[in-house]
């Protein structure tokens, strides 16, 4: 039975990319059993389909999924880029530290993405953001819509697996993906998108395929986070230096608050990690533990 991808769901029908490179439009039989779970096929799903005409057929079995998102809601997507502009608005640590928790929750791979660079003016400020997150773990790639700069490299990134993009609004995903998907033409600029908004937000999201290999969610992504659904004790896995070996706090159940002789602390007042990251981690420690309280 040919096996494909889900990439579009629209009022009863999924669509499906087979492994041969078709695509067949499937009538939709409701909810599927895996694993004693009933299961309602997402896009991102791999499934079985038989084949009932050139064009048509119907989904017989959803495959396991490695990952899951619920907004928007997609299976197995592989690759978070994390979206931040350089500029308007200047670049903010926090959202982007966020952005990373959220996205190493789902345990997704991670790309920064640091926008607008023609607007910047002091290049050793980007030098020193580039710095930080390179420390952290992380790859970071600098672009800009206007110049072009660091699109190569994005779509090197992009190339083979299914990415989604996320960051706050005003930053530049929706433009990103303009110049990624020529033929996609998103709505750009928070007010062209306020007042088109009502069109927007029954839109479904599609995987789009990339021009050089590689998947795409054509949509903005999520945009606003909380940690809902996450256990304390897993914050300090979210932020790959303290999870890193070099700097693996030895005591378990340790949450590099005030406990004695903890590692992570030690490797911030060496210099080791960056200062407000470790700030953003208590701060989100705070938070997760208030949430706590009032549910
Ligand atoms: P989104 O909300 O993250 O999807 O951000 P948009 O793509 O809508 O971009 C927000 C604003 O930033 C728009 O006015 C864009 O034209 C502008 N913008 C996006 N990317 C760049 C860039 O690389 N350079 C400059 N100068 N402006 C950009
Ligand atoms: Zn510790």
């Amino acid at each position: 039975m040919p096996q494909g991808q889900i990439f579009k769901a629209i009022s009863g029908f999924y669509y499906v990319r087979t492994k041969e490179g078709e695509e067949l439009e499937c009538r939709a039989r409701g909810v599927f059993k895996f694993e004693k779970k009933k299961v309602k096929p997402l896009v991102g799903d791999w499934v079985e389909v038989e084949k009932i005409s050139e064009r048509e057929g119907v989904v017989k079995a959803v495959l396991p999924r490695q990952t899951e998102l619920l907004r928007p809601p997609i299976a197995n997507v592989d690759q978070a880029i994390v979206v931040c502009s350089l500029k308007e608005p200047d670049f903010q640590q926090m959202p982007l530290d966020r952005f990373l928790v959220q996205a190493e929750k789902e345990g997704l791979d991670i790309v920064i993405c640091l926008t607008k660079h023609d607007l910047v003016t002091d290049e050793n400020e980007v030098e020193k953001i580039c710095t930080v997150y390179e420390e952290a773990g992380y790859p970071v790639v600098i672009t800009s819509v206007r110049t072009g700069h660091g699109i190569e490299l994005l779509q090197a990134y992009l190339k083979d697996k299914v990415s989604v993009f996320a960051g706050q609004s005003g930053v530049g995903k929706s433009s990103l993906l303009n110049q990624l998907l020529p033929d996609l033409k998103l709505q750009t600029g928070e007010v062209s998108r306020k007042i088109g908004r009502g069109r927007h937000t029954t839109r479904q999201v599609e995987l789009l395929l990339l021009p050089q290999g590689g998947q795409v969610a054509d949509t903005p992504g999520f945009s606003q986070l909380s940690f809902q659904g996450m256990e304390i004790e897993e914050l300090g896995a979210c932020f790959p230096e303290i999870s890193k070996k070099s700097i693996s706090c030895r005591f378990r159940g340790c949450l590099h608050v005030n406990e004695p002789d903890c590692a992570v602390r030690e490797a911030v007042e060496s210099g080791k990690m960056n200062a407000e990251r470790y700030q953003h981690y208590l701060q989100f420690l705070q938070e997760m533990k208030e949430q706590k309280r009032r549910y």
